[in-house]
């Protein structure tokens, strides 16, 4: 469905380039709910702008592509980065963290749906048969179809999120990413929506590439997820099987940091900060907060490979087979 061919990118700034996206090579299939997980600033909202093709200055890709392929409606599609705009809404879309940045304040959400629909979709309806369609897709979930004569203002946080993500789904596309989808929003809106995403993802069986800071999101709905470190992987597998016996250091200590209901223990936080990624450090890039780093960690970076079947990890200490 979406190949990740061993993809770099990097902002370009005036003297230097800040390496954000490093050397990511993965797949993501179809039906599934794929989690993108990492610190803030270690690259995965870039990773996912370049998988929705969102490639504008200062953003460039140095190396690698991006493949979207597949099946709608019984015809074939392919779709390398630079071209994957062309099949916005239909083939993929994008939630944002920001719906109030995305929806043009000023502009009753009717028109902003109407705009959103290519020609083409709209089967030679007039516009009012069109907003109909809206309107019911609304009904199912869950908002009133009033709604679209409203202007984005006079919606709350959790009611625009949702008529993003009704815009974003409403062609019924392939892959949905959502980056972020429940920041700012207090616990119970935030549920409401991952549920949303969840059952429009189950019931169109499509793919959700969910970005989220939040260990717990993953571990509520989640297939499969992967951990960033400074802009690249640094394992992937289950999300379940992460959760249960993480094997990446970094992995292991982020997990161990997470508060569990009726456990009293102190938890320790990750001493140190992620490494500058306009100059990142030679070898691993974890190595200077990892407690097992040796000086082959420093010097050689170690491969992202397949530990196990299905587990994949970046380290030296981890050998195909086993744990560490
Ligand atoms: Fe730690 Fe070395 Fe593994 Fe990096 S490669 S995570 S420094 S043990």
């Amino acid at each position: 469905m979406l190949k990740i061919d061993h993809l770099s990118a990097s902002y370009k700034t005036i003297d230097s380039n800040v390496h954000v996206v490093n050397d990511v090579d993965f797949e993501i299939n179809d039906n599934e709910i794929f989690g993108i997980a990492g610190e803030s600033g270690c690259g995965k909202s870039t990773l996912l702008k370049t998988l929705y093709d969102i490639v504008e200055f200062p953003l460039e890709i140095d190396k690698g592509k991006v493949v979207l392929s597949g099946n709608k409606n019984g015809k074939r599609f392919y779709f390398e980065s630079g071209e994957i705009r062309k099949c916005w809404w239909n083939q993929i879309s994008y939630v944002s963290q920001a719906a109030q940045s995305v929806l043009n304040p000023i502009v009753r959400l009717k028109k902003q749906f109407l705009d959103s629909i290519p020609k083409e979709d709209r089967k030679n309806e007039k516009p009012e048969e069109t907003l109909k369609r809206v309107g019911q897709y609304l009904e199912v979930l869950g908002l009133s179809p009033d709604v679209l004569d409203a202007f984005p203002f006079q919606l709350s946080g959790g009611m625009r999120q949702r008529v993003i993500i009704a815009l974003a789904t409403f062609m019924a596309p392939n892959v949905v990413l959502a980056d972020e989808p429940t920041t700012a929003l207090d616990v119970v809106v935030q549920r409401g929506i991952l549920m949303m995403l969840m059952q429009l993802q189950k019931h169109y069986k499509s793919t959700l590439v969910l970005v989220s800071h939040d260990m717990g999101v993953h571990y509520q709905i989640t297939d499969r997820m992967g951990i960033m470190y400074s802009g690249s992987f640094v394992e992937l597998g289950k999300t379940k099987d992460i959760f249960e016996n993480p094997i990446h250091p970094y992995t292991k200590m982020l997990i161990g940091a997470l508060p569990k209901v009726g456990d009293r223990t102190p938890k320790v936080g990750i001493a140190g900060r992620p490494p500058s990624l306009k100059n990142p450090p030679p070898g691993c890039r974890f190595a200077p907060r990892c407690p097992h780093a040796t000086e082959q960690c420093r010097s050689e970076v170690p491969v992202f490979e397949e530990i196990m079947p299905g587990r994949y990890a970046a380290c030296h200490l981890l050998k195909k087979g086993g744990n560490q």
